[in-house]
């Protein structure tokens, strides 16, 4: 083989890919912190260094295993902080006459490495990161001249494509969505096993982001950095939550609780989404447990958990490929405000809010429905400009990368791309947040309230944001039942005057 540099980007630390199988003399593999990288929004600490970390325990088993590596860490002073200007670096000192990288998962980053490395005159070639169930030229072919392209089509497809709970062609046990047993509340008495954490010491890494100088947000614990750094430990949060978490996920999958910040969730996503760990590996593992525990084990949390993997997690990747850079400018509904600044502190009187926001500070982690019902169903609702809930989220969650965020925040949380993902707007009142947890019982406001000082302002502003885009959602016939039902409301003018005063006074709620 020519003299070749590979670079690996820090979310493509899949030891299993194909590159690793023989050791080559003429192969350096280079891993990079990139200055711009970690500062294009501001990253929760937790990210910053899970990666970092990841890719550093990434380099030391490259290292071990023969392979020769060229690390760049982000104080060290030859590094450029430009992957196009290391390369070139490395391409100079090494006589190198071909570069190869792995798909980038990023619409940016795909550019920005075709782009930088034409200009190099030098041959290259982009290889598959052999992680996802569907390769991007098939899932172009599937979401080609689509202007949507149903979830649960995609979802059945890829279960039979890959023979995933299927029995002789037809899902096992006849269903093939178990999503309506998926919705109940955490009963008071229940314990939820904890989640399976591990106490890293991270004060080197954190010393040299802090002489590097990068911005950040939200807490870390120098002594006990909680996230796996490799693929033996994501593989120990997986065996993990298919012995003690599984057989709850399903039906808690909506639950939220003032006492519990991960519930029965896996906790798996940067394990994924940093390719320490594959869907493949994750989605076998839960389908083996339902038929090695036969009949102990209920077919609703498998399939819920499944569909979130093979379903959601795959199709998210399918609509970005297909729909951007376009995606990234969508605003359906126009909206331009700011986000309230105690999105970087938790301190609001509204206890849903805050704590899934000090959460989300604490442990770079919040679940799917305070994401999506909670932070996300009060931007919506208040009108919040979807460029500032895209940077909220990229920045805060560990487990945030753009195919996977933007597609979620612009497209099934904000309802900014205009009902691609979403068939209809995910906004409630305080009656659905009551009903999915505890923090109504311990809030300064009354959910049953929909006027008044004490009145929940999820109530109100629900109302308001109807009414304020009535010419955009009545004709949607998920949309027209509460319509109807706002239409015959007598008390319009009071709850109209109540979301207005919520609105104008926002920061103090
Ligand atoms: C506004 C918003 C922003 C989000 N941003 C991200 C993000 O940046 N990165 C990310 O990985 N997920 C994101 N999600 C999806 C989901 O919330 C997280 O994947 C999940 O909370 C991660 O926690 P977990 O590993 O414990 O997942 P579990 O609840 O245990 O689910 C298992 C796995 O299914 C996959 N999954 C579940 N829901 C989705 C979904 N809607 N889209 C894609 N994959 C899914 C994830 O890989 C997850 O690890 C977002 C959701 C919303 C509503
Ligand atoms: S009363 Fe309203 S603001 Fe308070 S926790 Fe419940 S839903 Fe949230």
């Amino acid at each position: 083989m020519a003299k070749t540099i590979r670079l690996i980007l820090g979310d493509q630390l899949n030891e299993n890919h194909s590159w690793y199988e023989e050791v080559d003399d003429e192969v350096i593999y280079t891993l990079m912190e990139i200055r711009p990288e970690s500062e294009y929004v501001t990253h929760h600490i937790q990210k910053i260094v899970g990666i970092f970390l990841g890719m550093r325990t990434f380099a030391e088993w490259l290292r071990r295993a023969g392979h020769q590596v060229k690390y760049w860490k982000i104080t060290d002073d030859e590094n450029e902080h430009d992957f196009i200007k290391n390369i070139k670096t490395l391409i100079d000192e090494a006589s190198a006459e071909l570069v190869e990288y792995q798909e980038p998962d990023e619409w940016r980053l795909d550019r920005l490495l075709a782009e930088g490395l034409s200009e190099l005159d030098i041959e290259h070639h982009m290889v598959s990161s052999e992680h996802f169930y569907t390769e991007r030229a098939e899932l172009e072919e599937m979401f080609r001249d689509k202007k949507s392209y149903l979830m649960e089509t995609f979802y059945r497809k890829m279960r039979q494509q890959h023979d995933v709970l299927m029995d002789d062609g037809d899902p096992v046990s006849g269903k093939w969505n178990y999503d309506k047993e998926n919705r109940k509340k955490l009963p008071n008495k229940i314990t939820v096993p904890q989640p399976r954490l591990y106490s890293h010491d991270v004060s080197d890494i954190l010393s040299e982001i802090n002489e590097a100088g990068l911005d950040s947000i939200g807490h870390i614990d120098e002594s006990a950095f909680i996230w796996p750094k490799n693929r033996k430990e994501a593989l120990e949060v997986l065996e993990y939550f298919v012995s003690d978490l599984l057989d709850g996920f399903g039906t808690y999958q909506d639950a939220m609780s003032v006492e519990e910040w991960s519930v029965f969730h896996c906790r798996l996503s940067f394990a994924m989404n940093t390719k320490m760990i594959s869907p493949r590996e994750v989605v076998d593992a839960v389908e083996r447990a339902y038929f090695d525990r036969e009949g102990d084990l209920h077919l609703s949390h498998v399939e819920g958990f499944i569909r979130q993997i093979l379903g959601w997690r795959e199709y998210m990747r399918g609509l970005y490929w297909a729909k951007m850079p376009d995606y990234a400018e969508q605003n359906h509904f126009g909206h331009d405000r700011a986000l309230p600044s105690y999105y970087w502190t938790g301190d609001t009187q509204m206890k849903c809010l805050s704590c899934a926001i000090s959460q989300s500070l604490d442990y770079s982690y919040a679940h799917h429905i305070q994401r999506l019902m909670v932070t996300g169903n009060f931007a919506l609702l208040t009108g919040v400009d979807p460029d500032e809930v895209d940077q909220w989220y990229l920045g805060i969650y560990i487990d945030a990368f753009e195919w996977v965020e933007i597609t979620n925040t612009r497209g099934m949380s904000q309802y900014a791309d205009g009902g691609i993902v979403g068939t209809k707007p995910y906004v409630s009142s305080g009656s659905y947040i009551n009903k999915m947890s505890d923090y109504c019982r311990s809030c300064h406001y009354d959910h049953k309230e929909k006027v008044g000082d004490k009145a929940c302002p999820f109530n109100s502003l629900y109302w308001n944001f109807l009414d304020r885009h009535r010419d955009k959602l009545s004709n949607n016939p998920r949309m027209s039942m509460m319509y109807r039902v706002w239409d015959k409301m007598d008390n319009q003018e009071e709850l109209l005057q109540q979301a207005k005063y919520y609105l104008d006074h926002i920061e103090e709620l």
